[in-house]
């Protein structure tokens, strides 16, 4: 499985890194955080600091936070729990929390979202299982489910509820605050995302004590290396430069949205920083034509209900534009 856009490619649209905040903006973090750090030290074994800065951030307790490298190291911890009792997926979604599953051994349940991509928390009610996974907003599909189903399902699984707001930033609401006050809610994040620093490997979890211990005692120590987590707690004194890219951003989505709209494709409302699309040919070819004009978009075709549907990380104006015009001409080319 290749997660790589080949090297020919000029705009990676396929993989929803941020594309907005200032590369410098990021380079003076990491340098900065390069001076204070000695390599030659291990640093504390939980990424406690960043832990600190996190919980004045978000208003929790520290004892509430789990850092770890990136939130798919905290999909795969949490997936431990599906080793007895199996784990519910909610399709189509972010194909990291089957792989995590089945590393583990454990029996998929898999529940589908309806037509318009809404979660229905009845289809969950049945379900046992030690551990679900939502991500909200939810990848591929780009939606925030509504917070009354969340809020149901999680009322009406018995176990662990893992909501994965790896994109929450661009959203509408937040699951966070819930997180610290129910039995069992687990709520992800990432430095991946919004705050830009992919490449760097932070994720966190926020979830009430009890959990966050016990989590804590699953996972590795030192599992971060002491750069990324200096430059995530830099990062976090940037909100207002992140803040403004995110706002940015949303401004370009809506916008992208309605070009969609004009050349004849479905462009399905997004909570994100990428559009699912769905095309009237097939998707497969048309990304294939995507890339030869040096544009590497994902693919989606194959998950369920995505038929020729491809997802697009949303770029700053003038490569949105880009977009838009060699999507539009691969499409009149396949409709020759
Ligand atoms: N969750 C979701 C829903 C994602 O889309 C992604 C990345 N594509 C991740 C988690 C992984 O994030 P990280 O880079 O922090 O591992």
């Amino acid at each position: 499985m290749s997660l790589e856009p080949p090297p020919s490619v000029k705009y990676r649209l396929c993989l929803n890194e941020n594309l907005f905040l200032p590369r410098e903006l990021v380079a003076e973090v990491v340098r900065e955080a390069a001076e204070s750090v000695d390599p030659r030290l291990y640093h504390d074994a939980y990424g406690e600091e960043l832990a600190e800065r996190l919980a004045e951030f978000h208003r929790v307790d520290v004892e509430e936070i789990v850092i770890g490298p990136g939130a798919d190291y905290l999909i795969y911890l949490l997936a431990s729990y599906s080793r007895v009792g199996g784990a519910v997926i909610v399709e189509p979604t972010f194909e990291e929390y089957r792989r995590a599953v089945q590393l583990y051994g454990g029996r998929i349940t898999t529940v589908l979202l309806d037509d318009d991509f809404r979660l229905k928390p009845e289809r969950l009610k049945g379900a046992a299982a030690s551990i679900a996974y939502l991500a909200s907003p939810n990848n591929p599909t780009g939606n925030q489910f509504e917070r009354g189903a969340v809020e149901d399902a999680i009322e009406s699984f018995r176990g662990i509820v893992v909501v994965d707001e790896a994109y929450a930033e661009y959203a509408r609401y937040s699951m966070l605050s819930e997180a610290i006050e129910r039995d069992n809610l687990v709520v992800i994040r990432t430095f991946s995302k919004a705050w830009g620093l992919a490449g760097l490997r932070v994720g966190y979890l926020v979830t009430n004590r009890r959990l966050a211990s016990e989590l804590k005692a699953r996972g590795r120590v030192f599992a971060c290396s002491s750069l990324s987590l200096k430059a995530a707690s830099l990062m976090l004194e940037r909100w207002e430069a992140v803040r403004r890219a995110i706002e940015e951003l949303k401004t370009v989505r809506e916008w992208l949205r309605r070009e969609l709209t004009k050349i004849g494709v479905k462009a399905y409302p997004s909570d994100a920083n990428f559009l699912l699309v769905r095309l009237p040919v097939d998707s497969g070819e048309v990304c294939t034509k995507l890339l030869e004009k040096g544009i590497a978009v994902k693919n989606v075709s194959s998950l369920p209900l995505c038929d020729n549907c491809i997802r697009v990380t949303i770029p700053p104006k003038p490569i949105a534009e880009i977009f838009i015009n060699a999507l539009s001409s691969v499409l009149e080319q396949s409709a020759l």
